[in-house]
């Protein structure tokens, strides 16, 4: 009975998704071919030298300003059709220098878009500006002077990713007390590749609102502990973990063991273009080969949302729509 309701008409955030992952493959395809850019053959997950091929394709398509727009309105338009009421996209507009002019310019792009895709699909979009861990310090320092700038201007949090292995959290600490410092939500990629310590840094040096994966931290208890304690939201993504190889099998995956310690979790994508399934499919993934209940479902909805910046409004209708969505199954 309960396994009928629909997961896209649950409210839900999608707070771990790289904007440039969100494109439609057929819109790469299109316009990869209209710009003669070979890119690799879009279908799903075929290893990372695929995917590195996928990733400079997806940029050079993306030089062209216009096609930016359309990534973003065609993202959204995407999650709005998978239940989606905030989403917030991962977007790094040091790649689009070139492009723009600068990182400002890049950014203030992605901004504009964002405000008018959310506006066209009744969305709340916001930005999280992401930091390269495999370069300088300097670098994210930069990146999060420009990104604290536009703290409650469309951007909302400061993120961190790339190659988690020989780059710890811990080195980035003055971008993130920059970023914090303005308002923005700390929200490093941390627990993926490597084990508590990364997530401990993300924490403890990184002032972590949210960490984007995180699952690794179940390999210890106090961290687990001292995560539910803080309310510390993991933006987890069970396709990426079973297809990178950091779990072995959905049906053993730490989230229902990291909801049941009380630790807030979402459930995200990650890089829908790459993995192969967008948030409502990993919704569906959560319940049927994860293993979650649809209380559990709606417990990941609301944690992606209470714990965002989303508006207080927003918040409020959610929480309403996902009582809703609950006792609806409960009347069937
Ligand atoms: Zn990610």
């Amino acid at each position: 009975m309960a396994a009928r309701r629909d997961l896209t008409a649950l409210p839900k955030g999608h707070l771990h998704v790289h904007l440039e992952a969100a494109m439609r493959p057929e819109t790469l395809a299109e316009l990869a071919s209209r710009m003669r850019i070979e890119i690799p053959p879009v279908t799903g997950f075929s290893g990372f030298t695929a995917f590195a091929g996928m990733y400079e394709g997806l940029l050079a398509v993306l030089a062209e300003p216009a096609n930016l727009h359309r990534l973003i309105d065609e993202a959204v338009e995407d999650a709005a059709a998978d239940g989606v009421v905030y989403v917030e996209f991962g977007v790094s507009p040091q790649f689009y220098v070139t492009a723009f002019g600068s990182i400002e310019a890049a950014l203030d792009a992605q901004i504009e878009a964002a405000r008018a895709a959310g506006a066209r699909h009744g969305v709340e979009v916001g930005l999280m500006v992401t930091a390269d861990r495999t370069r300088d310090l300097a670098d994210a320092v930069e990146l999060a002077r420009i990104a604290a700038s536009r703290a409650g201007r469309g951007v909302v949090s400061l993120g961190l990713a790339n190659e988690e292995r020989g780059h710890p959290a811990a080195d980035f600490a003055d971008a993130f007390r920059i970023a914090r410092e303005a308002g923005l939500q700390s929200a490093p990629h941390a627990g993926e590749l490597v084990g508590p310590e990364s997530v401990w840094q993300a924490i403890d040096d990184l002032g972590a609102d949210r960490v984007l994966h995180g699952i690794r931290a179940v390999e210890d208890a106090r961290l687990v502990a001292v995560l539910a304690e803080r309310g510390i939201c993991l933006d987890v993504c069970p396709t990426s973990n079973l297809l990178l190889g950091v779990v072995d099998d959905l049906a053993i995956h730490p989230l229902p063991q990291l909801l049941a310690a009380g630790v807030r979790c979402s459930i995200n994508a990650d890089d829908p273009i790459l993995f192969g399934p967008g948030i409502a499919q990993e919704y569906l993934v959560a319940r049927e080969r994860v293993g979650l209940t649809d209380e559990q479902l709606a417990e990941c909805a609301w944690s992606s949302i209470e714990a965002t910046l989303a508006s207080d409004g927003l918040k409020r209708r959610a929480r309403a729509g996902i009582d809703a969505w609950l006792a609806e199954g409960d009347a069937a």
